[in-house]
């Protein structure tokens, strides 16, 4: 399988090098050549597979040559096999139509573990078999930061430099990446916000003192082999409610359009969906894009929802590549337009195209608490903000009565203890296997925001490649 870049003009790679590139030299980023395609009676067969058994025959189309179907099936059982559920991403009934899809079994609490595990094992095969290494640097807000942490620890081709904004994280997601002990794990907490934190790690990648001597790295979701993980949970819910013979339409909280553009994967390689629905919160860039075509930047509002506070959906452009004709050199000017003036109008075709599929909803604050009260009274279960926001916007959809809508929980409600406790009056609880969380001793550098500094405390304790 080889990947082509949106922008047209980077040289197509295959599933490794893809991996590894995580963003394509022309700036664009790298989807497959074409969709790998799933017959009727091939979805049919992968019933009552088990997780990490379904995961290698979805992903190993995409693996092509870059792995065999027995190492990715060790690779698979392993990311998998540190879940705390059997089923690793279960699913719940609230109601008639209303499910979740409870993603958050993982050992950081978010979805973003499901593709980072797995991430993280590649990283590991593919830098061996290389003999190379990697220094991977970062910026987070929150889940990123963890679960790249967790899925990177102790493995000895990586190193990974994670920049948190100092005082500006929760609790919990800060002691989740602090309390992880090992050689290979460097926090910092730098003045300043997230953005000043995002702008350095920026900086790293253009810094020829460092890109000199290390290979930098990044395990942010414009990597491909994260999306591919992420289109496995689509079909395991679907399969468990009646798919190929049934129908399922998706909700799915959305902020760079990852977890929502696997699911339109999932889609182009046959499994049938109904709908998927982008759910927003104020921060409604994706909302204004799918119903009016209007891809404007705005300035971001901090919600009790913060993994979907961002403006520019860096995702966004596989879709628009995809339903827009795949020209990449007219994605490349569209995009220039975009970065010059933060503003553009989606094409006809992108608009009929993501209309087929997609549609959208924005939730504010009121809405959210109202979705996180329902989801108790109704279905006896404690979601977190963002889940909330799906939920509200599977609610709102009007979809046949006939038709299962699945919204994707994102995230455990006891990373968010204090929104959900405002909403409902009860406040979750860690699970046990992380309930020692705040008797754990961290380890974290603070640096001023000066870039000199950072720099420095990267060069003298990474790991130079030849
Ligand atoms: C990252 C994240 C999201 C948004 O996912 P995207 O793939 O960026 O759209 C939603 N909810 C939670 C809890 C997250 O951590």
């Amino acid at each position: 399988m080889q990947y082509v870049s949106t922008r047209g003009s980077a040289p197509a790679l295959d599933f490794e090098g893809a991996t590894l590139a995580g963003l394509a030299s022309d700036g664009g980023l790298f989807v497959p050549a074409e969709w790998p395609q799933f017959s009727h009676a091939d979805i049919a067969a992968m019933r009552g597979l088990p997780y990490a058994e379904l995961a290698t025959r979805i992903i190993a189309p995409f693996v092509g040559d870059s792995l065999t179907d027995d190492e990715l099936r060790a690779l698979c059982a392993e990311a998998y096999g540190r879940f705390a559920h059997a089923a690793v991403t279960p699913l719940k009934q609230l109601d008639e139509q209303q499910w979740l899809l409870e993603l958050f079994h993982g050992p950081t609490l978010a979805f973003k573990d499901v593709a980072l595990q797995l991430l993280g094992l590649l990283f590991e095969t593919f830098l061996t078999r290389r003999e190379d290494h990697l220094t991977i640097v970062g910026a987070t807000s929150g889940d990123t930061g963890s679960a790249a942490i967790d899925a990177v620890a102790g493995r000895e081709k990586i190193d990974i430099f994670m920049l948190h904004p100092k005082g500006r994280v929760s609790d919990v997601q800060r002691r989740q990446m602090t309390t992880v002990r090992a050689p290979n794990v460097h926090n910092i907490a730098i003045e300043g916000s997230f953005d000043d934190a995002q702008a350095m790690v920026k900086r790293m990648f253009r810094d020829e003192a460092l890109t000199g001597r290390f290979h930098i790295g990044a395990v942010n979701s414009i990597n491909w082999a994260r999306l591919v993980a992420q289109v496995v949970y689509y079909f395991a819910a679907a399969l468990q409610l009646g798919a190929p013979e049934r129908k399922v339409a998706f909700s799915v909280p959305t902020g760079n359009f990852g977890d929502v553009f696997a699911g339109h994967v999932a889609a182009r390689m046959g499994l049938p969906i109904e709908r998927l629905i982008v759910a927003t919160n104020v921060n409604d860039i994706l909302h204004r894009a799918l119903s009016d075509g209007d891809y404007s930047q705005g300035t971001v509002t901090p919600t009790a929802a913060p993994s979907m506070d961002i403006q520019v959906s860096s995702n966004f452009e596989r879709l628009l590549f995809d339903v827009g004709g795949r020209d990449g050199l007219a994605m490349a000017e569209q995009m220039a337009g975009f970065e010059a003036s933060k503003a553009m109008r989606l094409t006809n075709a992108q608009r009929d195209g993501a209309g087929a599929l997609f549609s959208s909803c924005r939730t504010d604050a009121n809405e959210m608490a109202r979705a996180m009260r329902w989801a108790c009274d109704a279905g006896g279960e404690i979601v977190d903000p963002h889940t909330a926001i799906g939920l509200h916007a599977a609610r709102e959809a009007g979809v046949d009565a006939a038709i299962p809508v699945v919204t994707l929980a994102t995230a455990h409600p006891a990373k968010f203890p204090d929104a959900v406790e405002r909403a409902t009056g009860m406040r979750p609880s860690l699970p046990s296997r992380i309930g020692d969380l705040f008797s754990r001793e961290e380890a974290f550098t603070e640096l001023s925001g000066d870039y000199d500094a950072v720099a420095a405390f990267v060069a003298e304790r990474a790991t130079p490649v030849a």
